[in-house]
């Protein structure tokens, strides 16, 4: 009974047939659900919510058990319809070597191999579709608006600053370090960008960067950022918040959130600020590939990724993120096939 097993990797190797060495991992009899090899995990900022002591959102990881996060994985074994052995498949999985996810589990079939699978945690996966959907659909761009995206050279942040500069808005980002900073001018083509760590004035800053105010503020970070960004914003600007009142990673870690204080310029500056989940989009996937997958072989869009290898280093990679240690998506490799 697999819902009785806490580590489902030992049991199916407990329970396989081990010939020379080889283990046979197989579905239990008359099961539909989906047995995957795990390849590619992404490491998620919003998995910290799920540690959380206190429910504030509709999850909560379990002590002693896998995490549970994106991933990329190939199908060893299916009891349902929809997938065979040997497809390849994105979406919900567990950080272990193999998992059994439930037919009801949400598994997008990879169609497109000739880009690499780990695009499938990243750009061509939920960060990607984030990107797309809090971009298009929540900021609703014109050509010649002034974005700015904090968080920028991450996995979410680079993409949206590609698709803005793909929609001839003027943009301008903001990262940790020097090294993103340069990424963002000179890899993603970032029209301007800074290190907001050596910024003392973030108002003096974004006054500069943006003299007439900015049109639509892609919203990553939260806190004292959202404060002084409500300050710039123009008449009719549009913030785009995503997850947990949210992308907001400086607060992820508070039990009592900072305040922003700067509220009522929502209302001076007709202001519309809106959440949204990546998970109300997914329906929109297929026409996201349509839009991207041209893009990425054509060149117009690129992508920066930072992988780590081996379910060990996958919790240094985690925390990694919330020290700003990963320069781009981050990635975690467990198997090439
Ligand atoms: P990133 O790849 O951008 O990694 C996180 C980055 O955040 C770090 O590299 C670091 O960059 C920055 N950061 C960490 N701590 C702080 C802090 N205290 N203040 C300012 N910046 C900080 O992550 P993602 O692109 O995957 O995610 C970005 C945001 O979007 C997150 O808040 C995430 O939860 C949210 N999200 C929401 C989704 C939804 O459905 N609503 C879906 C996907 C993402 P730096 O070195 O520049 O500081």
């Amino acid at each position: 009974n697999y819902k009785e097993e806490h580590d489902l990797s030992a049991a199916l190797k407990r329970h396989g047939n081990i010939v020379e060495g080889t283990i046979t991992l197989k579905l239990p009899e008359g099961s539909n659900d989906v047995l995957l090899k795990n390849l590619y995990l992404s490491c998620d900022p919003y998995m910290r919510k799920f540690m959380s002591e206190i429910l504030d959102w509709f999850f909560q990881y379990a002590p002693a058990s896998p995490l549970t996060g994106f991933g990329v994985s190939k199908v060893l074994e299916s009891g349902h319809p929809d997938y065979k052995k040997g497809d390849l498949v994105w979406g919900t999985t567990k950080w272990e070597e193999y998992s059994l996810v439930p037919s009801s589990q949400i598994l997008f079939k990879i169609e497109h191999t000739h880009v690499p699978l780990s695009y499938y945690t990243g750009i061509l996966g939920m960060p990607g579709l984030t990107a797309y959907a809090g971009f298009f659909e929540v900021g609703l761009p014109k050509e010649g608006d002034k974005v700015y995206v904090s968080a920028a050279s991450g996995a979410v942040g680079q993409l949206v600053g590609q698709f803005a500069k793909l929609t001839g808005c003027y943009v301008v980002g903001s990262a940790g370090s020097k090294d993103k900073v340069d990424l963002l001018k000179n890899k993603f083509g970032f029209d301007d960008a800074f290190n907001y760590k050596e910024e003392p004035d973030l108002n003096a800053a974004l006054k500069r960067y943006f003299p007439e105010g900015i049109d639509i503020y892609f919203e990553n970070v939260g806190g004292k950022t959202l404060d002084v960004v409500l300050l710039n914003m123009r008449i009719h600007g549009r913030i785009v918040v995503y997850w947990y009142a949210c992308g907001m990673i400086s607060q992820y870690g508070r039990t009592q959130p900072e305040g922003v204080t700067n509220l009522s310029y929502l209302i001076i500056k007709r202001i519309r600020m809106q959440g949204f989940a990546v998970f109300d989009y997914y329906l929109k996937y297929p026409m996201f590939l349509e839009y991207v997958m041209p893009k990425i072989k054509e060149g117009k869009i690129v992508y920066v990724e930072d992988i780590a290898e081996g379910l060990e280093n996958g919790p240094a990679a985690l925390v990694g993120l919330f020290k700003g240690l990963n320069v781009g998506k981050q990635v975690l490799l467990l198997a090439r096939e």
